[in-house]
């Protein structure tokens, strides 16, 4: 089904981010994690791309084993970076001829430390794939008529390559303009950061539901692997205090990172929040107990109306 019309149906979506795993002894371990996933009823899940298409197959294989094994509405990432168009159109057709409803379409980055000639690419900018995924769907057979729902990233911290906060503002419209349906973010740590996003998005006429990205810490490297990986994401100060409370043990870490993001995703919802996408890191247990906590019922629907008196 279309995100957008998943948004029609419920006023909050929650969904859970994994990426592919490297072997067949992985594979069957997040598989059991997406099936334990699966009992929350995320509104669906999405798989990543490795840069560069390094993980193609593989994310393709587990976006179509999720989809056609699982009741998961199953969106995958397509980034273009060093992508053909035959590549692209290949991959893309494989998803409309298996009912794939969904591609969140990004740019993606080139390498680690090799130089990009930008000049040689196909498409350059995620808008243009956007443009691109949204014409292919009905060529290439989508049984949709209106072929791919098509997500896009955004950043409430910025984005690193953009250090003009007025034109990133503009290349998101343009996203937008291009056939975007819905915006996922970055992770970011501070909500504030996401509150004035969303309210530029609204100023520069932005319309289409923003989910925010939310990461439960669950370990010191991981923390330093995400802020390489993620560059120019912040760690607020209450947060480091926190983490520093603790005995250093990882069990501890991971507490204080969950609750860190429950208190997040509760602050979120308050502030009406149209959708919640949790980077699971290809894990189930925090994403699970924040689940709980926030009172998200067995139809991964909220809890609504029961005052309890109080
Ligand atoms: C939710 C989410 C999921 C992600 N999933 C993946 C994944 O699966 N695989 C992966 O490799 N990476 C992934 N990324 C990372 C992403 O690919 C990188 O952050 C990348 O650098 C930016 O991608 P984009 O789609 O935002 O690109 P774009 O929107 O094209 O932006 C890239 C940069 O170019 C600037 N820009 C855009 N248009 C123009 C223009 N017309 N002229 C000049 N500058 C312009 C932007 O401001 C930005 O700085 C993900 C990020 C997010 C937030």
């Amino acid at each position: 089904m279309h995100i957008q019309d998943l948004f029609k149906q419920s006023p909050t979506l929650f969904s859970f981010e994994f990426f592919p795993p490297r072997s067949p002894e992985q594979a069957e371990t997040l598989y059991e994690h997406m099936v334990r996933l699966e009992k929350l009823r995320p509104s669906f899940v999405s798989v990543t791309y490795g840069a560069g298409g390094t993980t193609r197959e593989l994310t393709r294989d587990l976006v179509l084993r999720a989809q056609n094994q699982t009741g998961l509405t199953t969106v995958p990432h397509m980034t273009c970076v060093k992508q053909s168009e035959a590549e692209l159109t290949d991959l893309i057709g494989a998803y409309a001829r298996h009912g794939v409803s969904n591609i969140l379409a990004l740019r993606g980055d080139p390498p680690n430390g090799q130089p990009h000639d930008w000049g040689a690419e196909r498409f350059r900018y995620a808008s243009e794939l956007v443009s691109f995924i949204k014409e292919q769907g009905p060529k290439l057979g989508h049984p949709d008529r209106r072929g791919f729902g098509v997500g896009v990233a955004g950043f409430p911290e910025g984005h690193p390559a953009c250090p003009n906060r007025m034109l990133e503002m503009d290349y998101l419209k343009a996203k937008v303009d291009a056939g975007a349906d819905f915006i996922i973010t970055q992770m970011f740590f501070d909500n504030r950061d996401f509150y004035d996003f969303r309210d530029r998005c609204t100023l520069a006429g932005i319309r289409i539901p923003i989910i925010a990205g939310i990461m439960p810490v669950q370990s010191v490297a991981g923390m330093r692997r995400m802020a390489e990986l993620a560059l120019g994401m912040r760690y607020p100060a209450p947060m480091l205090r926190a983490l520093r409370r603790t005995d250093g043990s990882d069990e501890s870490i991971r507490r204080v990172g969950i609750h860190w993001a429950t208190e997040q995703c509760r602050d979120l919802l308050d502030h009406g929040v149209q959708g919640i996408h949790f980077y699971t890191l290809n894990k189930s247990g925090a994403t699970t107990e924040i689940y709980k906590t926030l009172g998200v019922s067995h139809s991964g629907q909220l809890l609504e109306g029961n005052d309890l008196g109080i």
